[in-house]
C-alpha cells in the first residue's frame, strides 16, 4: 500500500474539526487497507507504532529531526529553524522545505510504501547504543529524501510525537464499525475488545480478519493489559450509600501504586495504571505474585505499597516513588520494601472474569491469594449504614490510607474496564474539608525565576485535560510546595518535553516563558475553585468568558509518574468540584 494514500487521508482529516467527517475518512482509508497491515495504519494513526503497553517508543527530538530535514533537503539548520520560529510545527516546515526542493530538481520519486516507512521508523525506534544518533538521523534523512512534501510533514510529525490529527480511540473505534463492523452498532462490542485487550491494532486486526462474530466472543488475553476500572468520587458517605442502593462494599484505598500482574505459568508481567511495563522496577513484586498466587494463568489487581518491614506499618506514595527508577533497582527493593493489597481478579486459570459481578470476583481473588506479611486482600467491609461507614473510614485513615473505595455489589457490577463509573466510588479524607483537594495537573509551560530561583522556574503553568476535545487547559500557576530539590530537578526533568512555541492541545490565554508538550503530571493541593477571566478550565461552564481557577496550589511531593497526560483531572471533575463547593459554602 502506498504511503501517499495515508498522508493524503491525514491531510483531508487535519482539514475538518467534524469529528463524523474525519471518522469517515478514516472508515474509508481502513476499508481499502490491506487487513495484513491494519493494526500498522491504525498505530500510525495514533502517532505510534506498537500499543502503549509495548515499550518501543520512536524519542526523536525536535532537534533531530531539524537536521533530519536539513540533510534530506541541502538547506542548513538555520534556516529551518527560523521558518520553524514562524510556523511553530516541524511538520510544516518539513513539507515547505521539500516543496522547495522538488521544485528546484523536479526529481523522480519511487513511491514509499506504507510497510517500507513503518519498517524503517521501526529501526529507527529500535536503534540503541553508541553510535545511535547518527544511524537515526541517517535513516530518517534518507527515507525524508524520498518522500513527498506531504508524506514528509507526516513522518517528521510521527518521528517526533506530534501528529496531532486529533484521532482519538474512540473515532479509531468508529471508523472500525464502519469499515468492518457492518455499522455504528457494532461499537460497543469493539469498545470491549478494546477495553480488555488495550490493543487497537490488534481489534482491527481481528475484526477486518475474523469479523464481528470474533469480536464479541473476545476476552483478555494474558500479556495485553486490560484498561483500568476506575471510581468516581462523592462529598458524603450519605451520598454514596444512596447511590449504591443503600449497601455496597467498602475497602481500604492504599496510597500506593496500582498494578495488574499477569500471571503466565512461571513468567510474570506487571502494567501500571497507565499500562507501562513495570515489572523491571518491581522484580520483588513479580516474585510475590509468583509465589503467592494460587492460579497457574492469572490476571489480578493490587496496589503496591511501601511499608516498614519491622512495624508492617504503610508508608505515603512518595516513599514508593523512589522505586520508579530503571537503575539501582536493587539498591532501591532493599532500601524501600513494599507490599501488595490485592483487590480484583479478571482471569484465572481459562476463565475471564471481566463479566462477573464484583462479589464473585472478589471470592475466587480470595482463594487464589495465598496471604503473608506481603501479601494480602484489601481490607474489606460489607456495609449498609453511614455508622459503620464512618468508622471504616476512620480506621482507614488511621492505618495510613487515603480513604475508602466503595464498591457496588449489585448483580451486574461488571469489571467496567477503561471506564470511570459510579460501580466504585472512592472518598478521601481530603473532601471532608470544604475546599481542600488534591488534582493531578499536566505542566503545560513555565514562568522563569527571580531571586533565589533566578536559575530555575519561579512557576509552573498547570492544566487539566479536556477528553471531550483532547486538549488541555490551564487551570493554575503554582510556584509553591517545591523543595529545593525538586527546583534543581524540574527543569532538568522537563527539558526534554520542551517546545519552541505552545503545544497545539494546550490552551492558554497567558504566554508561559517556556512551553512543555504535555507529559508530566503533578499532584496539587488547592485551596479554592473560583471563577476565572484568564484560565480555558472549563471556559463558558458557569459562565460565559469565565473559565476556572484554582487558588493558592500548593504541589504536594507527589510526582504522578504513574499517570499520563491524558489521566490528568478532567475539567468536568474541576466543575463538579467547583459545584459541590458552592454547595458545601450555601448550607455551612
Ligand atoms: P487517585 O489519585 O485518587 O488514586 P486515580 O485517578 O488514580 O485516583 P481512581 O480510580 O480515582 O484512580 O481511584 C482508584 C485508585 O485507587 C486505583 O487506581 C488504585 O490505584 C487505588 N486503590 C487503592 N486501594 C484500592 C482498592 N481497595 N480498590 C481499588 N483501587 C484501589
Amino acid at each position: 500500500m502506498k504511503f501517499s494514500q495515508i498522508a493524503i487521508c491525514y491531510m483531508k482529516i487535519e482539514a475538518t474539526t467534524k469529528r463524523l467527517e474525519m471518522t469517515d475518512y478514516l472508515a474509508r482509508l481502513l476499508e481499502i487497507t490491506p487487513t495484513e497491515i491494519i493494526d500498522k495504519i491504525v498505530y500510525l494513526t495514533q502517532g505510534k507504532l506498537y500499543p502503549d503497553f509495548v515499550n518501543i517508543e520512536m524519542g526523536i527530538a525536535e532537534k533531530l529531526a531539524i537536521q533530519a530535514v536539513s540533510r534530506a533537503t541541502g538547506k542548513s539548520e538555520q534556516e529551518i529553524l527560523r521558518d520553524l520560529a514562524k510556523t511553530g510545527d516541524i511538520g510544516k516546515t518539513a513539507q515547505a522545505f521539500l516543496i522547495r526542493k522538488t521544485q528546484a530538481t523536479l526529481f523522480q520519486v519511487t513511491p514509499l510504501t506504507v510497510e517500507a516507512v513503518y519498517e524503517t521508523l521501526d529501526t529507527i525506534a529500535r536503534t540503541s547504543g553508541a553510535g545511535s544518533l547518527d544511524k537515526k538521523l541517517s535513516l530518517l534523512a534518507g527515507l525524508l529524501s524520498r518522500a513527498t512534501p506531504l508524506e514528509a510533514k507526516y513522518i517528521v510529525r510521527i518521528v517526533t510525537g506530534s501528529l496531532r490529527l486529533g484521532i482519538a480511540d474512540m473515532t479509531v473505534l468508529d471508523a472500525l464499525a464502519i469499515a468492518h463492523g457492518g455499522g455504528k452498532e457494532s461499537r460497543d462490542d469493539l469498545e470491549r475488545a478494546y477495553n480488555i485487550s488495550s490493543d487497537l491494532g490488534h481489534v482491527a486486526k481481528t475484526v477486518a480478519e475474523k469479523g464481528l462474530g470474533k469480536i464479541r466472543r473476545f476476552t483478555v488475553i494474558l500479556g495485553k493489559p486490560i484498561r483500568p476500572m476506575l471510581a468516581e468520587r462523592l462529598g458524603s458517605i450519605k451520598e454514596i450509600l444512596e447511590k449504591l442502593g443503600d449497601k455496597c462494599m467498602a475497602e481500604f484505598k492504599y496510597d500506593g501504586e496500582r498494578m495488574q500482574a499477569h500471571k503466565k505459568e512461571d513468567h510474570v508481567t506487571l502494567f501500571s495504571r497507565r499500562l507501562e511495563n513495570i515489572t523491571p522496577q518491581y522484580p520483588d513484586a513479580a516474585e510475590l505474585v509468583m509465589k503467592h498466587i494460587k492460579a497457574k494463568n492469572a490476571i489480578i489487581e493490587a496496589e503496591i505499597v511501601a511499608i516498614d518491614v519491622d512495624t508492617g506499618e504503610l508508608k505515603p506514595f512518595q516513599e514508593l516513588m523512589h522505586r520508579r527508577r530503571k537503575h539501582g533497582v536493587a539498591e532501591a527493593m532493599s532500601e524501600y520494601p513494599i507490599a501488595l493489597f490485592t483487590f480484583d481478579l479478571l482471569f484465572a486459570d481459562g476463565k475471564d472474569y471481566t463479566q462477573e459481578p464484583f462479589l464473585t470476583r472478589r471470592r475466587k481473588l480470595e482463594e487464589i491469594v495465598i496471604k503473608s506479611d506481603r501479601v494480602k486482600n484489601t481490607r474489606s467491609l460489607k456495609v449498609d449504614n453511614v455508622e459503620d461507614m464512618e468508622r471504616f473510614f476512620e480506621s482507614a485513615i488511621e492505618k495510613g490510607c487515603e480513604g475508602i473505595i466503595c464498591k457496588s455489589t449489585s448483580d451486574d457490577s461488571f469489571y467496567q474496564a477503561g471506564a470511570r463509573g459510579w460501580m466504585w466510588i472512592k472518598y478521601k479524607r481530603d473532601y471532608k474539608s470544604e475546599m481542600t483537594d488534591t488534582v493531578d495537573l499536566v505542566v503545560v509551560g513555565a514562568f522563569h525565576g527571580r531571586g533565589k530561583r533566578a536559575r530555575t522556574y519561579g512557576a509552573l503553568l498547570l492544566a487539566a485535560y479536556n477528553p471531550d476535545r483532547n486538549v488541555f487547559e490551564t487551570v493554575t500557576k503554582c510556584g509553591t510546595g517545591f523543595t529545593d530539590e525538586d527546583l534543581e530537578k524540574i527543569p532538568k526533568t522537563m527539558r526534554k518535553h520542551m517546545t519552541s512555541t505552545r503545544n497545539i492541545r494546550v490552551e492558554s490565554t497567558l504566554k508561559a516563558d517556556v512551553w512543555f508538550k504535555p507529559a508530566v503530571v503533578l499532584e496539587v493541593l488547592g485551596a479554592e475553585i473560583t471563577l476565572s477571566p484568564i484560565h480555558t478550565c472549563a471556559m463558558d461552564s458557569i459562565r460565559k468568558g469565565s473559565g476556572l481557577a484554582i487558588r493558592f496550589p500548593r504541589f504536594t511531593g507527589n510526582f504522578r509518574v504513574d499517570k499520563s497526560a491524558e489521566d490528568a483531572t478532567t475539567h468536568k471533575e474541576i466543575l463538579r468540584m467547583y459545584q459541590v463547593q458552592l454547595k458545601n459554602l450555601s448550607q455551612s
